[in-house]
């Protein structure tokens, strides 16, 4: 029994139902339980009658992931260390945002591989290495997790939820397509999790590829660019992949996507002290992206075990955006959330490989 019901598209628990000699309904009904009762076991499915539950539960397992650490924040960030059906682990976080109406907006943080292999040096999932592409159940499972998580009423309050998925856990989500594609189809669907797909963001090294059919393929997710540098030579040590996916190339690719899918890019520029935080490198970033409908998300980095890349002081930090503010560039800062409990890509789980 190794298949797992969350790695099926739409029509493959069709297929599945069929096979059952049960009726397309109850495909409808199956994919209700698993995606919106956000069921943990197939016995609970009580409508469905028991000798289609007891057949059910011979071919298929319902759940990838078993959770075996979790950690809480001040700021209400939780992250899981899962584990996968290999014993290999991932980690996904939930974070918290206050909104103007006193409830709760919430944004997980997804992962789409076990390692990376871009090896990016300030990043703790790039220097694990990469071991393993995730299934598109293991990615659904991560968003699956935390729904359920929010409807402990402890937790999550009344018509609170998942509003937002961002891909920008461990792993290179555009060198993981096929199973990031139909993890997103069915996250997305009606049929199935049903978030909008304005409410989720891939964010990527810049494989451009990638970006070409996410555009093609207009599935109408946000599109982050893991810039941190304005310049090719600064960036080839920065973000590896760059050598092979340069500059001149993936702004292009940038405003491709812009053009086919009317969603604005926004470029992730984490500031290291004497690295990239320069007022010269503010200036060619917004020479660099000037007259693009885009925005720059500055982030304070996350400290790292690398001596050579540790955050820039805050000064610097507003000093930079006060530069890209001047040329009239759109940015923000944003504030790197649950660093009390190593929140950054890939810190937990380093705490856990030895
Ligand atoms: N591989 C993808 C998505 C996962 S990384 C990518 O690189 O975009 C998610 C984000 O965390 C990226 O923007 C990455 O550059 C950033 N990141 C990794 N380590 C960081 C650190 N030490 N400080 C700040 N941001 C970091
Ligand atoms: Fe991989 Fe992203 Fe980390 Fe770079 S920053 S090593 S691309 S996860």
């Amino acid at each position: 029994m190794s298949i797992f019901l969350t790695d099926l598209n739409t029509q493959e628990v069709h297929k599945l139902v069929a096979s059952l000699a049960e009726p397309a309904y109850r495909a409808r009904q199956l994919l209700a339980w698993v995606y919106q009762r956000l069921a943990v076991s197939i016995d609970e499915m009580t409508d469905l009658p028991q000798a289609f539950r007891q057949k059910l539960a011979q071919q298929v397992n319902l759940h990838t992931l078993v959770p075996i650490h979790e950690a809480r924040a001040k700021d209400g960030t939780v992250k899981i260390l899962f584990s996968l059906k290999d014993g290999k682990t991932v980690e996904t976080a939930l974070m918290k945002f206050s909104s103007t109406d006193g409830k709760h907006r919430y944004t997980v943080c997804i992962s789409t591989q076990v390692g990376c292999p871009i090896g990016c040096p300030f990043c703790a999932t790039g220097q694990q290495g990469f071991e393993r592409n995730l299934t598109p159940g293991e990615i659904i499972d991560q968003v699956l997790y935390f729904a359920r998580y929010l409807q402990d009423k402890t937790i999550g309050r009344e018509g609170e939820g998942i509003n937002n998925i961002v891909f920008m856990g461990m792993g290179e989500p555009l060198a993981n397509y096929d199973a990031l594609r139909q993890a997103i189809e069915m996250l997305n669907s009606r049929d199935g999790f049903g978030l909008s797909a304005r409410g989720m963001t891939i964010s990527t090294a810049g494989l451009i590829p990638g970006i070409e059919r996410l555009g093609n393929d207009k599935l109408q997710v946000g599109l982050a660019i893991s810039l941190h540098a304005p310049d090719n030579k600064q960036r080839d040590k920065l973000v590896p992949i760059n050598k092979k996916y340069p500059l001149g190339e993936l702004i292009p690719a940038c405003r491709e996507y812009f053009a086919r899918t009317g969603r604005r890019v926004s470029f992730e520029y984490a500031l290291f002290n004497g690295v990239n935080d320069s007022i010269v490198q503010a200036q060619s970033l917004a020479d660099l992206i000037q007259g693009m409908n885009c925005h720059v998300n500055l982030i304070s980095a996350n400290r790292t075990t690398n001596q050579k890349m540790q955050p820039s002081p805050r000064n610097t930090v507003l000093a930079f955006q006060q530069e890209l503010k001047n040329r009239g560039i759109n940015c923000t800062l944003r504030l790197s959330r649950g660093q009390d409990i190593d929140a950054g890509c890939g810190q937990l789980r380093s705490r856990f490989l030895t």
